[in-house]
Parts: structure tokens; C-alpha cells; sequence
């Protein structure tokens, strides 16, 4: 943790965060990483010297407590402490996320539009132009490997490396699970099986081929790849998510083996973060199929949990016909039962499960997703959230829409005897 002056920089090339993820009222990091401070920034990069985390210092800063973090993906996210007050409602967490790309936001904010977060990554490109000049003057080794890992990680670098994630992993994660949240979305994404069994006309993440899953060897080929592209980073990891849609269709024996194997590869046991976390989505349908083996196989596995999240996304038959998804009510009915049961269950498996919503779905939707989540359902039961996922083009949203949203959000959340949080749709 030795800090070095090199003219107007602080420089750390060795931090250690917290090594466990937690549900925290205040800023925190995770794992180790490098920090670099000037008169008005605080950087903060991975172990590959890569950008990672930006605080502004100062007036011009919008909050002391706020921050941006930019994701494997190299897309940059602000961090919003939204005075600490409400967020944690909505979403389960002590931030909100706003995100540098259109989304299904409700909130009306816009981070990306003010001068301060473009200020903040100018001054770190152009920090990051400088770490190659200083390379030449005498320093101290800890501070020359920094800076020339960072001299290194060039903008374009990491466009390129993103890019290469994408490339191994068939495509772009178009959307993380909602319980993703648990581990700051900080998790290695590997497709074991592509595409779905609906491609529901409504959805806008899905890759539109019918489900597919991979053979073995493509997954390990898969995660070798993706392993090169995390490099000494790889240490601060300690989740996985086994993509695309619907993983759980691909069986007990794949999924089983994929996350053996990602534990094993990406060196989980040695990870600076503690409890590995292993997330996966499923459907009605896989929900319905899968054997009780499955369930006892992933509750056997190393991961202190595994999160499954089932889109059920409408329990009415009009707005399931509206949303042009070929289940019945009756299906979605069975696969919420079963997801209570497995979360009654299963000590290290919980499944949790999300539902669309708008201010114009119809009263029926409302009224089916109370039926679910209140009138079926014993009073406090803190396993197996529900999430809701706003169906709506945040940018033709007005101030009225967004308040009847929120109105409709928040009469289901304290009616649900589950625990309710919006589904914020975020990629990787
Ligand atoms: S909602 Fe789920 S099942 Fe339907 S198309 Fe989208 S990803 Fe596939």
C-alpha cells in the first residue's frame, strides 16, 4: 500500500478493497487494484493497469460519493448515490446505475449529459498518454510497472480487448441477470447454449435463434479464450454467468460441467474475492422440465450460491398474447411454484424471477402479479426476489409516465410478500 509523489500524482500501485461483495450504504471497492490521484481525479485501475473506476475531487464533481466504473464490456456506468435515499427500494442496492447507453431506465437523470463524467474520462485518456513519457524518468519499480501497463492499456486497447470478449463469447450479453446486482455485475460471462425456446415478439435482448446448446469442448475452447482476455484481472473474480437466455435448458450435465470448469479455470478458490457466485437464466418451460438432479447438483457445487432467474414475465392471458410469448397462465403459474419450492429447497440455489411492466399494461396484469407474489404465499418470506423489468423506451418517457410507473412499481412492491426490485436491463 505504498504511496509514491511524482510530481503532481499520488501514485499506489497496490490497493486492497474489500474481499467480500455486500450490500453497503457507502462507496466501496473490491479486490485489489491500483490507484493513480491528481489535483482533481481519483483513477483506478485493474491489475492489467486497465482504467477501471474514476472519482472526480472537488466542486465540479456532482457528489463525493459517486463514481465511474467502466465494465469488461468498456462501456463506462455512473455510479449515483441518489443521497441514499429511495435507491435502495428500487433497486436493492445503495446506488443507481445509469448507463452510458439507452436502456429502460425510469429515472429521468442523465449523468452522461453533464460536463463532469466527459471531463473525467478526457483527464484519464490524457493521464494515460502521460504514464508512457514519465516511463523514462528514474522511479520506483512498483510505479514504472504501473505506468507502463497503463501506457499500454490505450483506449483503442480496450476497445479491441472488449471486442474480443464479444467475439469468444458469440456476441455481445445483451442483458445481465438482475441478481447479477449481488456481485457488482463483476462476473465472466461464458455461452454455454444459444439463443431461446419462445423468441417472444415483445423482447428486445434476444439473439432471435432458436436454443442451441454448445458442445463441451466449444465451451472449454470458450473459456480458455475469454481467460486470456481477463489476464492478471482475472484474480479479482470470483462469479460466473452461464449465458445466453436460457442455460438451464442445456441440462443437468452441461451446466454442471460448465461451472465445474469455470470454477477450476478461473481459479475461484484463489480469487481475492470471497463466496463465488455462479448466474444462469431459465424459462417457464426449462424451469418445468429440469430433473430434481440439476438442482442437487448445483447445490453441491464449490459456489456459495447460484442464482437462477426465471423470465415469467406476465401471468394474464392478454398480456401474454400482447406480449406475443407463446406460454399459458397456467404454465407460469406451475414454473412459480416450482421456484418456490426449489428455494425451500435448495440451501445454495436461489431462484428468483422477473415480470414486464408499464403504466399501460392492463389491470388484469397488475391483479395476476398480486395473485403470485401475495395471495399464494406466506407471509415474509425473504428468499427468491421478484424483479420488474419496465417495458418502455426511456427516451420518449415524460415526467407523468414516469411518476405512474413508479406509482404502479412501488403499490406491487409493498404488496408482494416476496421482495420486488426494478430490473434495470444492463449489458456486458
Ligand atoms: S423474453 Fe426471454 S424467452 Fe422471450 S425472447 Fe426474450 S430472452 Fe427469449
Amino acid at each position: 500500500m505504498d504511496a509514491y509523489e511524482v510530481d503532481n500524482l499520488i501514485i499506489t500501485p497496490e490497493k486492497q478493497g474489500a474481499e467480500r461483495f455486500g450490500t453497503v450504504s457507502y462507496p466501496v471497492r473490491y479486490g485489489h487494484f491500483s490507484e493513480i490521484r491528481t489535483p482533481s481525479h481519483t483513477f483506478q485501475c485493474n491489475l492489467n493497469g486497465e482504467i477501471k473506476v474514476i472519482e472526480g475531487r472537488g466542486n465540479s464533481w456532482p457528489h463525493p460519493a459517486e463514481w465511474l466504473k467502466r465494465t469488461a464490456g468498456n462501456d463506462w456506468v455512473y455510479y449515483s448515490a441518489g443521497d441514499y435515499k429511495g435507491i435502495y427500494d428500487l433497486l436493492g442496492e445503495y446506488y443507481y446505475p445509469y448507463l452510458s447507453y439507452p436502456s429502460n431506465s425510469i429515472l429521468s437523470d442523465n449523468p452522461f449529459g453533464s460536463r463532469a463524467p466527459k471531463t473525467a474520462i478526457s483527464s484519464w485518456t490524457a493521464l494515460q498518454r502521460r504514464a508512457g513519457e514519465l516511463l523514462s524518468r528514474p522511479l520506483p519499480e512498483p510505479v514504472k510497472t504501473l505506468l507502463s501497463r497503463v501506457a499500454q492499456s490505450t483506449p483503442g486497447v480496450l476497445r479491441s480487448k472488449a471486442a474480443q470478449l464479444h467475439r469468444m463469447i458469440g456476441g455481445r450479453v445483451t442483458v445481465l441477470p438482475p441478481d447479477s446486482r449481488h456481485v457488482d455485475y463483476e462476473m465472466i460471462p461464458v455461452t454455454i447454449a444459444e439463443g431461446c425456446l419462445l423468441n417472444c415478439g415483445f423482447c428486445r435482448v434476444k439473439s432471435g435463434r432458436g436454443f442451441k446448446a454448445l458442445p463441451r469442448t466449444e465451451i472449454l475452447e470458450q473459456m480458455k479464450h475469454v481467460k486470456e482476455v481477463y489476464g492478471k484481472d482475472l484474480r479479482n473474480y470470483s462469479a460466473a454467468f452461464l449465458g445466453q437466455h436460457d442455460a438451464l435448458e442445456a441440462g443437468r450435465e452441461l451446466v454442471s460441467f460448465a461451472a465445474e470448469k469455470a470454477y477450476e479455470l478461473f481459479e475461484f478458490e484463489h480469487s481475492n474475492l470471497k463466496d463465488p457466485v455462479l448466474f444462469l437464466f431459465g424459462s417457464p418451460l426449462s424451469i418445468l422440465s429440469a430433473k430434481e438432479g440439476l438442482f442437487e447438483a448445483l447445490d453441491s457445487l464449490p459456489y456459495s450460491t447460484t442464482f437462477i432467474n426465471i423470465g415469467l414475465e406476465a401471468a394474464d392471458c392478454a398480456t401474454l398474447k400482447g406480449l406475443r410469448r407463446p406460454v399459458s397462465v397456467e404454465t407460469v403459474r406451475e414454473a412459480f411454484s416450482r421456484m418456490l419450492d426449489i428455494n425451500r429447497r435448495y440451501q445454495k440455489v436461489e431462484v428468483t424471477a422477473n415480470f414486464v411492466f408499464s403504466d399501460q399494461f392492463s389491470p388484469d396484469h397488475f391483479a395476476s402479479l398480486l395473485e403470485l407474489t401475495r395471495n399464494r404465499l406466506d407471509p415474509i418470506r425473504a428468499k427468491g426476489a421478484i424483479y420488474l423489468s419496465p417495458v418502455v423506451d426511456e427516451q420518449s418517457l415524460d415526467d407523468a409516465r414516469r411518476r405512474e410507473i413508479l406509482r404502479r412499481f412501488y403499490d406491487l412492491k409493498i404488496h408482494s410478500r416476496l421482495p420486488a426490485f426494478l430490473y434495470l436491463i444492463q449489458r456486458l
